[in-house]
Order: C-alpha cells, then structure tokens, then sequence
C-alpha cells in the first residue's frame, strides 16, 4: 500500500531555503548522509551489547554506489533501521532534531532576515536534495517489515511496502539532477571524487566506507604472462575511509583543519569553530577527548532548552549523547566528545553518572579547558578577546557560582573596560600597572560602558590618574565580590562610601563643613523622604554637584540588578543598598543653595539632586511627574 503525505508548511519553506540559498557547499550532502548511515550502526551497535537477541554482533558496513546510467548514487548500512513510524517521524519531518525549537527560531530568523541562525541546526537528510530531483529510502528494523520511502524534496512524499536485503539497515538512493552550465552534478558519480569527498569529509567514520571499483589492468594469456597492449577491467571492493576516529589518531596525524570538519559535521556548525583541542590523558584515569568552542554562540545558549553536555564513548563505542556530568555549568558552551576504557559498557546510566571515573574525567576536562583558555589569552589576545566578548560572562559565572572557590584558577581569565585606554585589561595588567601607593584595585559599574563612563565619581580618580575598571555586566561585581581580592589587592567600588581612605585635612574640612551646614543637609535628607539614608559632603567629586554613594557593601548596580530577578518585585526582604546623597561643597549649585534662607526653598533642591545623581548613575528618575513639577518650580523662578 502506498500513502501519499504533504511536508508540513514549515519544512517546505525550510526545504527550499536550504536548497537554494543557505549552503552553496553541495558536495556535503555525501557526508551527511554517510554521517547518519555512521549513526545507525552505532545504534545498532549499543543495542546488541544491551539486547543480543534481537540484535546480534554483525559486520558493519556503509557501502557506496553509483550507477552513470541511471545518475544514481546510494549509501546502504547495515545499522538499525527504520519502522515505518520512523521513517514517518525522521524523514516526513524537517529538522525533527529539536523541531519545536527550530520551527520558532525558524520563524524568528525569517522574520529578522537571519538566515545564519538555519546553519545552527541539524538538516542532514534533506541535504540530498540539494544535488537530487528525487530520493528513495530504502529501510527495514529487525523483526519488522520494510518500507520505502520516496520523495522529490517538494510537496509530498510516500511510504510503501517494499523489500530489503539483510536483516535491518537503510538504503538512501539519490537521484542527481541534471547538469546545469553552472553545476555539474554528474560528477558526484565519478569514483575519484567519491573517494575524494570520503577522505575529505568521512575519513574518521568508524565503519568501513566501501565501493566497488574497477580499473584496467594488463592483460594476461592463459600461463599468466602480460600480453602487451592488452589491458582487462578488473573490480575490487574497496574501503575508502582509514577508519580511525579521528581522537584515537596520534595528536600529529591530526591539524586543525581535520578537526575543524570534524566539528562541524558531528556538531552541525557551518563555521570552523574558535578553538579546538585534541586530548590524549593518561593516568589516574585515561582518555581522549576533542573539546571544541564554537565561534559564535550556539542560538539557544542563554535559554533553558540548550542541553550542555559532551559525547561519551567508552572504547570507541557511543554511549551516550549530551553527557552534562562531563562539563561544569559555567563551560556549558563547550562541545565535544569523550572517550574512556574506564568506563564499563553494561552499566545503567545511573551507574555511569555517579562512577568516579565520571568526575575524575570531568575534572581533568575542565583543568585542559582552562590552561588552554590561559595559554591563548597570553599567545593569542585578539582571538581570545573574541573568545571573551562570546563567553566571558560564563567564567565570571562560574567564579561567582561557586562562591570564588574557583576564583583562583579563573581570575585571570578575566577581561575588563578600564579608564586609561579603550582596550581591555587583565587584572593582572591592572595590578601590575598600579600607581605608588595604590593598593586596591578600583572599580566603577552601571548599566553599559557609556553610562559608567558617565559617574560623577570618577572625576577625582581621572585627575589623580588612577585607572578603574568599568563594569558593564550584570554579573561583573558579582564576581568581583566573590573573589573579595586579587593577589591582596581588595577590590573596591568607587562608589561605595569608603572606597578610599581620606586624609586627616580632608577630615577635618568635612567635619567642619558638616557642622556649617547641617541645616541645608537635614533639609534635603527630610526632603527625600526616606529615599536615602544620609546626605553629606563629598571628598570624591571635582566638577559635578552630586553624586549617589552606598555603605553597606551593596551597590545601587547590584540593588537594581537584584531587583530585577524574577519574584524580586515582591520581596519585602530583597536587599537593598544603604544610599548616600553626596554634595560637591564647592560646586557652585552648592553655592546658590547655601545663600537660601527659608527651609522649604532648600527641600525643593533635594528631589532635583537626588534624580540628577540617579540620571548620572544610569537609572530612572524615580517620580517623573514630581521632579517635572520641582523642575518646573524652578525654572519658572529663574525666567522670573
Ligand atoms: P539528524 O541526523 O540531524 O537527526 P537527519 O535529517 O539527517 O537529522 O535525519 C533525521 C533522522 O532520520 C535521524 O535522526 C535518524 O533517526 C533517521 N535516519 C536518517 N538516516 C538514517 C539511516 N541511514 N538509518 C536509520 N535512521 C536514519
């Protein structure tokens, strides 16, 4: 019986964006689809170490065809197979690997004219279409019949009965186009390029890749003797990929480029990725691993839909995809695969998980990670800058996730935005860099750089020349905090009321000029109603009148980054930061007020400062209608 069914609307649309314009590298169809024939047999093959009844040891294959005549080339395994629901699921739908996912940011991308975003995502199959005008698929499961599955990459497909040689496996036939002035299909039937392509693309496969080959060969009489100028056709089943998995190869059969393909076709990526490292540990435990760190993000990193994790085998088996125990959170945009003797095969996943082999690997991961990341950040800057403005916020995580436990071996992987130039700086440039005298490392943060850069309070260290950081991430002093000193040097915000020690004349000029006007500072703190907690006199500012300051360690950027978490709003008891109106006493505004007599002029001042000092700081003027009002009081007197 033949059943005739529609592409749903979503993979027409993606089909023909695939097709035509987003990979304009045809020949990776080849590969594609000798990747997913790879898959099947590792999944045959986890099966009959689990259930060798139904799925007894076999010789595998993936053998390779093409027929000039009718312009076909197939790729047959022997791996586990479709069942007619399969073939349904895997090939009636695009993309079924993450499809709900995909179909969104499907839409999104379209709708943004981000066509980039469709590389991101397995379409292996459909590839096919991009060199054929018809495919077949041949495929049968153990102990169920075979089923064929036919389609033109257009509007339909169908599914009908058919035969199949051998016990389960897949038969993927493609039909190439015709030739057109521009593209010459028919040379994906020469054996050349075939085994061209192989080599280039496939060579790692862990199965045989083989074809038939003939060539000529001198002709011989009956004793076995060459007749000259004679030759035969003779045919050889040949094996055209060296088998080895490409991380059991020795580190110098391997450059970056075959590691590069390798990503990209294992982890569906169009780029190369940033950095790649090849791992062969042995030891306390042993193995191999390929890590590799994508160039750009992968597009749902920040949501809860991206599953980290890298691949595990156990002596060149696949285990298992995604495996999360293997990599720490914070290096969760890490890709790549694992490969143990340590770990036994029959074993439950629990088992696995929890097996000390598990962590002793996750451990020794994570360290290669990082002296990678160190030795590029010190031999190639540019490249690692790239790697930060990408991932940096991760390792800051991952500082300020384990409560600085791990700030020793991160610090310096860190990058900041700092007053004295417009690169970025290590915290070791900056310690090393540090003025006579200078002991603490000084840091100012808000909502982006242009803002940071706005802070009143920056104004005495620009003229004492002394560097600051300028944060700009919400989890910057997060980090910060959480490693509370940087080799002894204690970071300190200048925002916060001690940043810097004063001294004894600066005291006692305080301490006067408090006393002169306390009316004028007790006016403008009633006057504010509880919005901050003390109004005083500045040692931090040159030219601006006022500035915002904080006590108690936490900073009106954490204050609002916190604020900002979901089920924050609510919270009676969400922290809040210790607030102080810092005035410039010798700012002239300062001046003018001082010359007011009567209380409530003076009150009229404190909204105004408090909001123009917020402004500065980066945020919202808390009541715009009451300081519109106070502003307009004002100006009105002054047009007086
Ligand atoms: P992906 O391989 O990224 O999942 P594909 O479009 O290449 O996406 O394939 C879709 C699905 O079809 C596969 O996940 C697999 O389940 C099934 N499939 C494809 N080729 C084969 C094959 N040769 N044998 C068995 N199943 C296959």
């Amino acid at each position: 019986m033949k059943e005739e069914k529609q592409f749903q609307t979503e993979s027409k649309q993606l089909l023909d964006l695939m097709i035509n314009s987003i990979y304009s590298n045809r020949e990776i169809f080849l590969r594609e689809l000798i990747s997913n024939a790879s898959d099947a047999i590792d999944k045959y093959r986890f099966l009959s170490l689990t259930d060798s009844n139904g799925h007894p040891a076999k010789e595998h294959f993936i053998r390779l065809e093409a027929n000039k005549d009718a312009r076909t080339i197939s790729i047959t395994d022997n791996g586990i197979g479709m069942t007619k629901e399969e073939m349904e699921q895997n090939l009636g739908t695009i993309a079924k690997s993450g499809s709900k996912d995909f179909a969104a940011k499907f839409k999104e991308a379209k709708e943004a004219q981000d066509l980039s975003i469709i590389g991101q995502f397995g379409v292996g199959f459909y590839s096919a279409f991009m060199v054929a005008d018809k495919v077949e698929v041949y495929s049968k499961s153990v102990g169920c019949p075979a089923y064929k599955f036919v389609s033109d990459g257009k509007e339909t497909y169908s599914i009908e009965d058919t035969e199949f040689e051998g016990e389960s496996g897949t038969k993927v036939v493609v039909y190439l186009k015709k030739d057109t002035e521009d593209i010459n299909y028919s040379s994906f039937l020469e054996t050349w390029k075939i085994e061209e392509l192989v080599r280039k693309y496939s060579d790692y496969v862990r199965y045989p890749i083989k074809m038939m080959e003939s060539h000529s060969v001198p002709a011989k009489d009956e004793n076995g003797k060459e007749i000259k100028g004679k030759t035969t056709e003779v045919s050889e089943d040949k094996t055209l990929n060296s088998m080895v998995p490409l991380w059991k190869k020795a580190n110098s059969e391997v450059d970056d480029k075959a590691l590069a393909e390798f990503y990209k076709n294992k982890f569906d990526d169009f780029e190369d990725p940033l950095v790649s490292l090849k791992l062969r540990v042995e030891g306390l435990v042993s193995y191999d691993a390929l890590l590799f760190i994508p160039s750009h993000a992968p597009y749902n990193l920040y949501s809860e839909s991206y599953e980290r994790g890298l691949n595990l085998y156990s002596k060149g088996i696949f285990i298992q995809e995604k495996c999360k125990e293997l990599i720490p959170q914070y290096l969760k945009f890490v890709q790549g695969l694992v490969d143990s003797d340590d770990f036994p095969l029959n074993i439950s996943r629990e088992m696995l998980q929890n097996s000390p082999a598990m962590s002793k690997i996750a451990t020794s991961v994570e360290k290669k990670l990082i002296e990678k990341l160190k030795s590029m950040s010190k031999n190639e800057p540019e490249k690692y800058e790239k790697f930060f403005s990408l991932y940096g916020d991760y390792i800051k995580y991952g500082i300020y996730s384990s409560y600085g436990m791990k700030g020793e071996e991160l610090k310096d992987l860190l990058l900041f935005h700092h007053t004295a130039d417009d690169k970025l700086i290590s915290l070791k440039a900056y310690v090393d860099a540090l003025k006579e005298g200078q002991k603490d490392i000084f840091y100012a943060s808000g909502k982006s750089l242009a803002e940071v850069k706005l802070l009143p309070q920056l104004e005495k260290y620009k003229k004492e020349g002394k560097d600051v950081l300028l944060l700009d991430r919400e989890i910057d002093e997060f980090c910060l905090m959480a490693m509370n000193e940087y080799d002894k040097h204690p970071y300190k915000n200048i925002s916060s009321v001690s940043a810097e020690e004063i001294s004894k004349e600066e005291k006692d000029k305080l301490d006067s000029l408090t006393a002169s006007h306390k009316r004028i500072l007790d006016d403008l703190k009633e006057s504010l109603n509880g919005k901050v907690d003390e109004v005083s006199f500045s040692t931090k500012l040159v030219d601006s009148p006022v500035c915002i300051t904080t006590k108690n360690g936490l900073s009106l950027n954490m204050e609002k980054v916190l604020e900002a978490q979901p089920g924050a709003e609510n919270n009676p008891n969400a922290p809040k930061a210790t607030k102080v109106l810092e005035i410039n006493a010798d700012s002239p505004l300062f001046g003018a007020i001082a010359k007011l007599e009567s209380d409530d002029e003076i009150k009229k001042y404190g909204s105004l400062l408090y909001n123009e000092a917020l402004l500065l700081e980066g945020f919202d003027i808390e009541d715009k209608k009451e300081f519109v009002a106070s502003l307009n009081e004002l100006l009105l007197k002054s047009a007086k």
